[in-house]
């Protein structure tokens, strides 16, 4: 199975990710699921990054530079990230019984490329079907933040990448294409509320990954 978390900057991805995978082995959940032959192990990955050429694409993608990137080549560098991702990792781990938790994937390329970026969404889904290989989350929680709250959170931790330094208006974006493509994806993607306290937000998600796990 794959389970995907996504959202805006500051939303708390990728610490609920790391405290979804512990309690899923404090809580029994994962033995219980290797002991029933479900999953076989379970790992957490992310875009961009996933993969070592990932690595040097996430670096291209993040360094700040004075040359601007240009937005269709932005796109094509998150979309080469993921196409190594999926057939370099996410396929062959699936193949093995893994129970994969992905920090971002295709959502956040409609949500920052196409709402964020403007670039033709029938553009975007026509790459990402490229990308993927049609390989789809089973699961996908949007940690719903606003930007300006999720941008405040960055800016706390220290230094911010090429991203995180864009206007709000853009990052307000982002956030409007993640509640469009809840709104039309209801089955696949469950709604987190992020502006609760960290707690919270694990215990929210906890409900929703038992859910799951139970069906
Ligand atoms: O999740 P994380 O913040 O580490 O992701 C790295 C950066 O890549 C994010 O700051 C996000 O703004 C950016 N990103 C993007 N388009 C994507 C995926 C990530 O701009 N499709
Ligand atoms: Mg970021």
């Amino acid at each position: 199975k794959l389970i995907v978390f996504e959202g805006v900057e500051g939303c708390g991805k990728t610490t609920q990710l790391r405290r979804s995978q512990q309690w899923l082995v404090d809580s029994g959940w994962q033995a219980l699921l290797q002991a029933k032959g479900c999953l076989q192990h379970l790992v957490t990955t992310r875009e961009p990054g996933g993969t070592a050429l990932g690595l040097q694409v996430r670096q291209l993608l993040l360094e700040p530079s004075t040359e601007v990137m240009q937005s269709r080549a932005e796109l094509l560098l998150y979309a080469a990230d993921r196409a190594q991702h999926v057939e370099g990792y996410l396929k062959p781990q699936l193949h093995q019984g893994a129970l994969l938790l992905c920090d971002r994937y295709t959502d956040s390329t409609i949500a920052y490329q196409g709402y964020g970026r403007g670039i033709d969404l029938n553009l975007i889904a026509q790459l990402n079907a490229i990308a993927t290989d049609g390989l789809e989350s089973d699961l996908t929680l949007w940690l719903d933040l606003d930007a300006a709250t999720g941008l405040a959170r960055t800016r706390q931790r220290g230094t911010i990448d090429r991203i995180e330094q864009a206007d709000l208006s853009f990052h307000q974006r982002v956030q409007q294409g993640f509640t469009e493509l809840a709104a039309r994806y209801p089955q696949r993607i469950t709604r987190i509320d992020a502006s609760q306290t960290e707690a919270n937000v694990a215990e929210q998600i906890q409900k929703v990954l038992s859910q799951q796990f139970a069906k």
